[in-house]
């Protein structure tokens, strides 16, 4: 039997979407997909969601919308959409996962997106024996080991201070003189005694053969090059929407993210909310937000047709 609303991604946009959906009585499904409740999950402290006067872990924050959404009614499926078929008739959406097919009248499209990297072949060889992009995931391993994290952002100046409450030393190697990173996150990273930072550095290598023993950078101002020995690596320069799925079915820009009109994409009943559409704001709070814009949508749509 169709589904009247599949809601594929289940981190904030998803989540929100469901929440809305399930009280417009549209019963929604939600493709979980291989990393439930996607970024925030790997985030270690979110201060800045609003309705939590401390800062709450991000993944205690999506855990609470999951078990709001399931006492709502809403239904999870643990499975990922590989590829999809938006172009036979006008709700009947057929979405291809690893178990098995659904069709759906309306789908919402909240996959988010997934850490970069840089590209380098150490780091491809280290990765997992040393390089991370997830300082919550794998922080613990580096207690009282000195690890560097590359990128100017938030998240890498989260991963930071984090990471500076287990790690003997923690470097910050950014490729430009000034952070990217909100300027609270920049004045307490730039105020703690045990983050060193290192700007207009990028890397060159990640040194060792079975195991991260250190770093070469360069200066891109000056060209220098210098070794630091250190045990572990956090990339964090920043995330790519994840659209495999839907290439040749929705229009998706050149820089990967799903073009939307309010949360509409270029096929009826078929509509992107959160990270995988927004290529300015990326906050927990606005893909919640979109989330709800599409669920109304989507309920409009299947109202009128
Ligand atoms: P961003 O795109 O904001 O930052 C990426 C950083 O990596 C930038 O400093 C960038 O440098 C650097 N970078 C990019 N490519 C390279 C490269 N090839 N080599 C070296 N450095 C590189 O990504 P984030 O993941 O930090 O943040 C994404 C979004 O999530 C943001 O909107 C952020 O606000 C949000 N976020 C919010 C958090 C919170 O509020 N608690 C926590 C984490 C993320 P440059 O500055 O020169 O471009």
């Amino acid at each position: 039997m169709a589904e009247q609303l599949v809601i594929v991604g289940s981190g904030p946009a998803g989540l929100t979407a469901a929440i809305y959906a399930a009280r417009a009585n549209l019963h929604p499904l939600v493709l979980e997909g291989m990393a439930p409740g996607g970024q925030l999950t790997q985030t270690p402290e979110i201060e800045n969601f609003p309705g939590f006067e401390s800062p709450i872990p991000g993944r205690t924050l999506v855990e609470t919308m999951r078990k709001q959404a399931e006492r709502l009614g809403v239904r999870f499926l643990a499975d990922e959409v590989l590829s999809c078929d938006f172009s036979s008739k006008p709700k009947q959406l057929t979405l291809m996962l690893s178990g098995e097919t659904l069709e759906s009248e309306a789908v919402i499209l909240a996959t988010g997106a997934s850490a970069r990297w840089l590209g380098l072949p150490s780091e491809r060889r280290l990765k997992g024996r040393g390089v991370s992009s997830c300082a919550t995931c794998d922080g613990a391993f580096f207690k009282g080991k000195r690890v560097a994290v590359i990128g100017g952002g938030d998240t890498a100046l989260t991963d930071a201070l984090y990471l500076a409450t287990l790690a003997s030393e923690v470097t910050v190697i950014h490729r430009r003189d000034a952070f990217r990173a909100s300027a609270a996150l920049a004045d307490r990273v730039l105020g703690n005694p045990s983050i060193k930072v290192i700007w207009d550095s990028v890397p060159e290598e990640f040194l060792g053969e079975k195991r991260v023993e250190g770093i070469r950078i360069r200066n891109v101002k000056t060209n220098e090059m210098r070794d630091l020995p250190l045990e572990g690596i956090f990339v964090a320069i920043g995330h790519t929407p994840n659209t495999a799925a839907f290439k040749g079915q929705v229009e998706i820009d050149e820089q990967g993210y799903i073009v939307t009109d309010r949360t509409r994409t270029s096929v009826p009943g078929v509509f992107a909310a959160g990270d995988v559409q927004d290529r300015v704001y990326k906050q927990a709070v606005v893909a919640a937000g979109s989330g709800c814009m599409a669920a109304l949508e989507a309920q409009a749509y299947l109202q009128h047709l």
